[in-house]
């Protein structure tokens, strides 16, 4: 029995070594094939689903151009991959740009708001920054169904590997199913997936986000062709279980009334708000914290990456200013329906059990129960040195980097995607360029 088997697998194998480079090319031809008839040509492809690729997406099908949306995975549409929030200082009025050129995240924010706040109301009417708290499955599924809304926008669910290019044009991608689909134009919006590595205390994995996968291949291609990339880092705090905290312990912060919104659109103003809490950390939280610096990725150099201008982690604080005995934490909730609090200030890559500690010390938080830990993530930017002001690269003609992959600060800035859509090259391209 056992001679059979042997021998059976071993011919087996023989026989898979002598076909094996027929069958490859056979498979190459099917995909050819598959290709033609599969997909048209589009005038835009756009690489990514989140905030960037989404308004890049509209804009370019809103001007008439047939686009195709390429993103790792459709039920990631529209994710905020941290805090379920829009606007805020020096982030509010870009929100309220977009929707004056026609983007959809003013009214995204809007359908999906749980709390509206006008900060710095104490300050001149110049410093004033609209800032919405989110529903964050909510503003994933609208982002979705404006954009199958839209006519011209087609979805195609896999990683893009590469890029198709000729005599320094971009042509269109090549999937990691070895898809060729072709394009005049193609968008890259790839956010923090890059090449992107999760870090908590001395554990690291790969990942673009948690639960999600990195993104490989297209690093390479574009440093091959010449372009050149960084690395930078950024965090999340952990996330806890609303039921396990004492909110008596806290600060109550409501929103707005009456509440406000951020679309000139005739979007609905929210008649229900739900409300916020603060707290504040103390000496023994930053005691605790300081037993974790040692496994820190960050104190301990295992992250070279630069971090963008937000969402300072706690160790950081509490490392830089380390002569306050306490710092501000926003207890927020992730929706309408859900017990899931983001713990707003306490953004953290050390141990998962010193986080759990440390946050236990906190006012109101003595028998929290995290649904998961804090974390950092590095990924690839491309410095956008490289672009030209509509975010067309210098080096490939047709070729258009937006968002995060550039560097940028936030959901807002990557948003800002809506000009390189508008950009692209379109039946309908507007002659005014004022607004790159
Ligand atoms: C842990 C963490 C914490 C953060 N903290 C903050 C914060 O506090 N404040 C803040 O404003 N911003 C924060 N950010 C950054 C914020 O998420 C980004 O600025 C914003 O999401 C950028 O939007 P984007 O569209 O460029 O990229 P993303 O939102 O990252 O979206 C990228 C999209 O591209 C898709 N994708 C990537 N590569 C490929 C590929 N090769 N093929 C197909 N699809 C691909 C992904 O699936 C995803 O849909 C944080 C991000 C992370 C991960």
């Amino acid at each position: 029995m056992f001679h059979v088997e042997h021998t059976e697998k071993y011919r087996s194998n023989a026989v898979y070594s002598t076909i094996l480079p027929y069958f490859c090319a056979l498979k190459q031809i099917a995909v050819r094939t598959q290709n033609n008839t599969m997909f048209q040509e589009y005038d835009v492809i756009v690489v990514g689903a989140g905030h960037a690729g989404c308004e890049a997406a509209a804009a370019a099908a809103n001007l008439g151009s047939s686009v195709l949306l390429v993103t790792m995975n459709m039920q990631t549409i529209g994710q905020m991959s941290c805090n379920p929030a829009m606007g805020g200082v020096a982030k509010g009025q870009i929100v309220r740009e977009i929707d004056a050129l026609g983007g959809y995240s003013g009214i995204v924010t809007d359908r999906s708001m749980i709390q509206f706040r006008m900060l710095n109301r104490s300050k001149g009417a110049a410093m004033w920054s609209p800032r919405a708290q989110n529903d964050r499955l909510q503003f994933a599924t609208e982002w979705r169904n404006m954009l199958e809304q839209t006519p011209n926008i087609d979805f195609w669910q896999e990683m893009a590997v590469g890029l198709l290019i000729h005599n320094n044009k971009a042509t269109g991608i090549v999937t990691s199913m070895g898809l060729e689909i072709r394009a005049k134009a193609v968008v890259l919006t790839n956010g923090t997936f890059l090449n992107g590595i999760i870090h908590i205390g001395e554990k690291q994995f790969g990942g673009g986000r948690a639960g999600e996968k990195a993104a490989t291949g297209l690093t390479a291609q574009l440093e091959s062709l010449g372009f050149e990339a960084g690395r930078m880092k950024t965090g999340t705090p952990p996330r806890i279980d609303g039921r396990s905290l004492d909110y008596s312990k806290m600060e109550i912060q409501d929103g707005d009334t009456p509440c406000g919104k951020f679309s000139f659109t005739d979007t609905p103003t929210p008649t229900q708000q739900r409300c916020c809490w603060i707290t504040y950390t103390n000496p023994d939280v930053h005691d605790i914290l300081r037993t974790g610096f040692e496994q820190s990725p960050m104190f301990a150099g295992r992250i070279q990456g630069l971090g963008p201008r937000y969402c300072p982690s706690i160790e950081d604080k509490i490392n830089r200013f380390a002569e306050r005995d306490r710092h501000q934490i926003f207890v927020e909730p992730e929706g309408w329906n859900t017990v899931e609090i983001y713990v707003n200030g306490f953004s953290t890559s050390l141990p998962e059990t010193v986080q759990y500690k440390a946050l236990r010390l906190i006012p109101g938080f003595e028998n929290a129960k995290m649904f998961r830990p804090g974390y950092a993530i590095e990924y690839d930017y491309f410095p956008p040195t490289q672009l030209k002001l509509s975010l067309e690269t210098k080096l490939i003609e047709n070729l258009y980097f937006a968002g995060q992959i550039n560097g940028t600060t936030g959901y807002e800035e990557a948003a800002c995607a809506i000009n390189g859509g508008y950009q692209c090259p379109s039946k309908n391209q507007p002659t005014n360029t004022a607004h790159t």
